[in-house]
């Protein structure tokens, strides 16, 4: 009896009993505590088929599980090489519970340069989750990612940036319906971690994709409907790769961490300032199809009927002139040329 407490006592010493914190099971396959492991997931679907990489964190100490996807849209590069970042930053041995993190999450996307799609299929990720097993490609990949990231998380994170032709204004956002305040509260508390200037309210009251039988359509939304706090990042211009806004998402993450006390406090960073809260969008949309001039910025305030550019033929003759919708801040206009009719010009954002 003494001497199994004995040697207990020198394995507790010696750390090679972690309290608290089990192994991790990932796909079926064990992630031990104080570890970080590397999967890449065949999804394969006839002839198509393509590697899922998930890198997946597990911790020194009981915890929640943190889902986080970049890469749905495979052009968005700033979320997609921060994700590269947190590979390093993130560290098993100081970190509680478990994060599961899908680098590329429409793989061929990003490595054919994609906008908006996966090439195999021609179908946009972000709309068409839950996913099925029974589907295409895209649909497969949105299955995985529901059973064995969102399904296994507490809390959860989608990164985006503004794709190939979207000049964004950088965002965090989360999942908000009444009938769900301590969920949606909790989004709210997690979205203000991130650190932005500006964060918008989903606000999927009235949302069809909300009703149960409804497919969720959005990757965090999925989360959401199973009752787990969801948030977005919008961070990134044109799917460009520019460094300082790359750690602007990495340190987003890591604050994250830190406030739903996966890690402990750095205690180096200024208390994170009130962001300026963006309640309604509105979506303006081309009547013509052209050649689109922008003569506004992401981030700049508009006043209704303000212009905001102009659409031409491609004779040089304007066809267009395209005015604000609304009093608000431009969250999104397109930045390259190419306009087709019904296409959003630009979504404006209500600050509240
Ligand atoms: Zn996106």
């Amino acid at each position: 009896m003494e001497r199994t407490f004995f040697f207990l006592l020198i394995f507790v010493l010696s750390g090679q009993i972690t309290f608290g914190q089990k192994s991790f099971y990932f796909d079926g396959k064990e992630v031990k505590p104080k570890t970080k492991q590397h999967f890449s997931i065949p999804i394969i679907n006839g002839e198509d088929s393509t590697l899922l990489p998930v890198s997946v964190f597990n911790g020194i100490a009981e915890g929640p599980v943190l889902g986080i996807t970049a890469g749905v849209h495979g052009y968005e590069y700033p979320p997609i090489i921060a994700a590269q970042k947190l590979i390093k930053s993130i560290n098993p041995e100081t970190l509680k519970g478990v994060v599961i993190l899908v680098q590329i999450s429409n793989p061929e996307g990003f490595s054919k340069r994609t906008p908006y799609l996966n090439p195999q299929d021609g179908k946009n990720l972000n709309r068409v989750f839950p996913g099925s097993n029974q589907g295409t490609i895209t649909e497969k990949i949105a299955h995985f990612i529901t059973q064995n990231v969102i399904a296994k998380s507490d809390f959860f994170l989608d990164m985006h940036c503004g794709d190939a032709p979207e000049d964004l204004m950088s965002y965090s956002a989360y999942y908000s319906n009444e009938s769900m305040p301590a969920v949606s509260n909790k989004g709210k508390e997690m979205a203000v971690s991130l650190d932005y200037d500006h964060v918008v309210v989903f606000n999927t009251k009235g949302k069809k994709y909300m009703e149960k039988q409804e497919p969720s359509l959005y990757c965090s939304a999925e989360a959401f409907k199973r009752g787990k706090p969801a948030v977005d990042i919008e961070c990134g211009r044109l799917g460009v790769a520019d460094p300082q806004l790359i750690d602007k998402i990495e340190s987003g993450v890591l604050n994250l961490l830190e406030y739903l006390e996966m890690l402990p406090a750095s205690g180096e960073k200024q208390p994170a300032k009130a962001p300026l809260m963006i309640t309604e969008r509105h979506y303006v949309s081309a009547k013509h199809s052209g050649i689109f001039y922008p003569e506004k910025v992401s981030g700049e305030y508009v006043a209704e009927g303000m212009k905001i550019g102009y659409i031409t033929n491609y004779f040089g003759e304007v066809i267009e002139p395209v005015y604000a919708s609304e009093n608000g801040i431009i969250l999104l206009i397109i930045g390259t040329p190419p306009i087709s009719t019904d296409e959003t010009i630009a979504v404006i954002g209500k600050v509240d």
